[in-house]
């Protein structure tokens, strides 16, 4: 075969490849998006664990009539425009991949309303060209993204969904890991027509220990020490459940590096060494905790699903961190351990 350009479809399902893995990356992708547009309110509903149907509202800034095609394009975003931008990323978004990735491989709409337009619009690409057609709809300021029948282009990917519920769970545990983040945004998850979830903004922080319990439950919370520590221009705040705490609950770990939930093995590994033998050998604490770093610090283009960053100094950071939660077990009478590692 001789070489050619790729239609932009199938370059897009093969970026997509990376990116949406599962109903569930879908919803990250769509909820971190109107986080980024300055949505005070996300409303999530599903169908049939999302194999059927992903759809979400928010009230966030919107797009722009003329920018909506260009949304749906792939390299495409309002969130980068140069080197130095990307490496001082604050918004959760800067590949300009999701919307054209997620289009490729199911039957995306994108509706939307700035305040300075009277009327919304709607938006939707198809064919290999991923022609993009713009039609006017009805819309409050805000956008809604629906994602209709995930994967129903591509058998490979849609036979790797499991049943209903388990998508559905992922689903859940997404949406539960970026209400952990912002306490400040009302979200609500529906799946079949029912209301599954429903947190409500969390504005002083007596409601902060509501929210944090009806997202991490009672048992959490009644064993949960506040961390809140800060070195230079390294700052983490949050919560560890003490060792009996971390002993009784597993998979109960949640870590947001500027406001960025991801799974880090180096701040894993910080606080599991600050309980040394308090815990067996293969058991992680219990915790929710929130670092905040210089952006110049921290690349987070390590993976095309940002669950991973890189810490410029990586040994600083892991001390920090270390510190921090030997610092509150000891407090807590928990811990009688030297500050120092050994
Ligand atoms: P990225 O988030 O990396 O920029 P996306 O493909 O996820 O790329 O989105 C492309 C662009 O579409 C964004 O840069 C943003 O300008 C716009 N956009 C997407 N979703 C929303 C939304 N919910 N509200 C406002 N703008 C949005
Ligand atoms: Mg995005």
């Amino acid at each position: 075969m001789a070489i050619q350009v790729l239609p932009p479809q199938l370059a897009n399902q093969i970026a997509a490849g990376e990116v949406v893995e599962r109903p569930a990356s879908v919803v990250k992708e769509l909820i971190e998006n109107s986080l980024d547009a300055g949505a005070t309110r996300i409303d999530i509903e599903i169908d049939r664990g999302g194999a059927r149907l992903i759809r979400i509202r928010d009230n966030g800034s919107g797009i722009p009539q003329k920018e909506l095609a260009l949304a749906l394009a792939r390299h495409a975003t309002s969130k980068i425009s140069s080197l130095d931008d990307l490496e001082a990323i604050m918004s959760l978004g800067f590949r300009g991949e999701a919307l054209a990735s997620i289009s490729s491989v199911s039957r995306l709409t994108l509706t939307s309303r700035t305040a300075e337009q009277s009327e919304a619009w709607q938006a939707y690409a198809e064919g290999r060209d991923m022609e993009v057609t713009v039609k006017p709809a009805a819309h409050p300021v805000g956008t809604t993204l629906e994602v209709l029948d995930l994967f129903y282009n591509t058998p490979a990917r849609r036979k790797f969904m499991r049943t209903e519920k388990t998508e559905f769970g992922h689903i859940d545990e997404v949406v539960r890991r970026i209400a952990l983040a912002r306490f400040d945004v009302a979200i609500t998850l529906s799946h079949n027509g029912k209301i599954m979830r429903q947190y409500r903004p969390a504005k002083d922080p007596s409601q902060h220990e509501r929210r944090l319990g009806a997202i991490c439950g009672p048992q959490f919370l009644q064993h949960a020490l506040a961390v809140s520590w800060s070195h230079g221009d390294l700052s983490i705040r949050g919560w560890v459940a003490d060792p009996a705490g971390s002993r009784a609950l597993t998979e109960m770990q949640y870590c947001y590096v500027n406001n960025r939930m991801m799974k880090d093995r180096l701040i894993n590994h910080a606080i599991r060494q600050a309980y040394q033998d308090q815990l067996k050998d293969d058991q992680l604490p219990a915790y929710v905790l929130y670092l905040d770093i210089d952006p110049h610090q921290v690349d987070v283009n390590v993976h095309p699903a940002k669950h991973e960053v890189r810490f410029h100094q990586a040994r600083l950071v892991h001390d920090f961190i270390y510190q921090a939660v030997v610092s509150v077990l000891q407090e807590a009478g928990t811990a009688a351990l030297p500050l120092h590692e050994d």
